[in-house]
């Protein structure tokens, strides 16, 4: 690993810091196969790019409108709750300018069978993991299904990815994962920025797959074979990699240096936590690395407290690196920092986490008495989201989010049954809508009305209404 540090000073992204060789837990060879040569320990990841540079972002106007707290076409995620579309893309050479060193169809010994389901069977093991931290089941990250838009599909580039840098755009973008990531996006047909790679045609890919997959958040993920590379890392160091707080976009190779395929799960697990805004607790690999424990991130604005550096817990945690990673994948172990990071924090203990723990709110004008004593109310409900917190790195939210539009909207009078409210415009699917109801005719006097509706939780109103002319 040494020999590469030299080269690696001077790479401002990926320096690719290694730890002494520490033997893997339960890494020994089957007694049939040769031993294992001596390979390096999982690398410190060096893996969070971007959070520096996207405040610009923040500058971008806020078109809210009919969304409300929706999420916005560029917000494909934000915490650790509602349904996550994951659309993984193989990256295949085809030939054309680089030799072609790697292909998905050749076989792994080490790893029988077809390596492209044995991928997604990685991946599926690192979205369960996820999901099995949602205390009350609102996360559940997915790999859409065949024919579903974005599901897992070959992506064709004239280069070898794993014989090139991926972190020098500013040389040519050739030298950057740009070089193949835009041959991709634009066979699907999504346009790139050549001069800053601005906005990432993953964000409008990942927004479409979200569409069109009913889910609430996506992100894009790149496999990158390295089967036959000699070290599973890209030409400059790096191994595995998300593009930035929040996605869009995460690179993952076969077989990740020295954590090998065997843990691609916990790899992908930990770039996760990335997309849902938790941060590195590694120590920073080069200055200025978002990895301290002063930090603040995620959409609650948590701090880092479980930072090597500058934290005050040491508890294990996914995103503490190293074989760190690996050993909370294999235990389930996400700490509390990472938690509220992540947005699955839950302050009351209801099982809900804070982000998903929301009620509607309702407002509602005087009723109107017919001649008949029939009443006629109308009123508005709208999502209360959860309030976002302040993070000191990534890009800020500029509004409150929730990922609920009030539904189940009834009322009652003076206990009875319950019946549905009307919705103004014909339907409720927006975050606030008008609503009307009218009762049967009441008698003269005092009524009890009840009218309610859900987000997260259920909530209303009781109010005394008179049925009086
Ligand atoms: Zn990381």
């Amino acid at each position: 690993m040494s020999k590469r540090l030299g080269t690696l000073v001077v790479l401002a992204a990926f320096v690719c810091v290694a730890v002494g060789p520490v033997s893997l837990a339960g890494a020994a060879a089957p007694a049939a196969t040769p031993p294992i040569p001596q390979r390096p320990a999982p690398a410190v990841l060096d893996d969070l790019r971007g959070p520096r540079a996207s405040a610009a972002a923040s500058a971008l106007p806020l078109t809210l409108g009919a969304l409300g707290a929706l999420p916005l076409t560029r917000e494909t995620a934000a915490f650790a709750a509602g349904r996550v579309a994951v659309a993984v893309v193989f990256v295949e050479s085809d030939g054309s300018v680089d030799r072609s060193t790697e292909n998905w169809s050749r076989p792994d010994p080490a790893n029988p069978g077809n390596r492209r389901a044995n991928v997604l069977a990685k991946v599926r093991s690192a979205l369960a993991w996820w999901n099995a931290r949602s205390p009350d089941g609102s996360l559940e990250a997915f790999l859409p299904a065949a024919g579903q838009y974005g599901a897992p599909r070959t992506g064709y580039t004239r280069f070898e990815p794993i014989s090139r840098p991926v972190s020098q755009f500013n040389k040519d973008y050739r030298l950057s994962d740009a070089g193949w990531r835009w041959e991709i996006m634009g066979r699907l047909g999504y346009a790139h920025d050549r001069i800053d790679d601005r906005p990432l045609p993953e964000r409008a890919y990942a927004a479409k797959v979200r569409r069109k997959t009913g889910a609430d958040w996506a992100f894009v993920l790149y496999v990158v074979d390295s089967l036959r590379d000699a070290d599973g890392m890209f030409r400059d160091g790096a191994v595995a990699y998300t593009a930035d707080l929040y996605g869009p976009y995460m690179v993952l190779t076969y077989d990740n240096d020295g954590y090998r395929f065997r843990h691609f799960d916990a790899v992908l697990a930990h770039e996760m936590g990335h997309v849902f805004g938790a941060l590195d607790e590694y120590a920073p690999p080069r200055p200025g690395y978002p990895s301290t424990g002063d930090l603040t991130s995620g959409y609650l604005g948590v701090r880092n407290r479980n930072a090597v550096k500058g934290g005050t817990t040491h508890l294990p945690c996914l995103m503490r690196g190293s074989q760190a990673t690996v050993d909370a994948f294999a235990l389930g172990d996400l700490c509390p920092s990472s938690v509220g990071q992540s947005g699955l924090r839950d302050s009351d203990a209801d099982t809900h986490p804070n982000v998903v723990d929301t009620r509607p709110r309702f407002d509602s004008a005087a009723p109107v008495v017919a001649s008949s004593g029939a009443l006629t109310v109308t009123g508005t409900v709208r999502e209360k989201p959860w309030p976002r917190g302040t993070s000191s790195v990534g890009i800020p939210f500029g509004h409150d989010i929730s990922i609920f539009v009030p539904h189940a909207l009834q009322f009652r009078i003076d206990g009875g049954e319950w019946l549905p409210l009307v919705a103004v415009d014909g339907r409720f699917d927006e975050p606030v809508e008008k609503w009307k109801l009218t009762t049967a005719p009441l008698a003269a006097g005092d009524h009890k009305l009840e009218v309610q509706g859900t987000t997260g939780e259920p909530a209303g109103f009781v109010k005394q209404v008179s049925a009086s002319p």
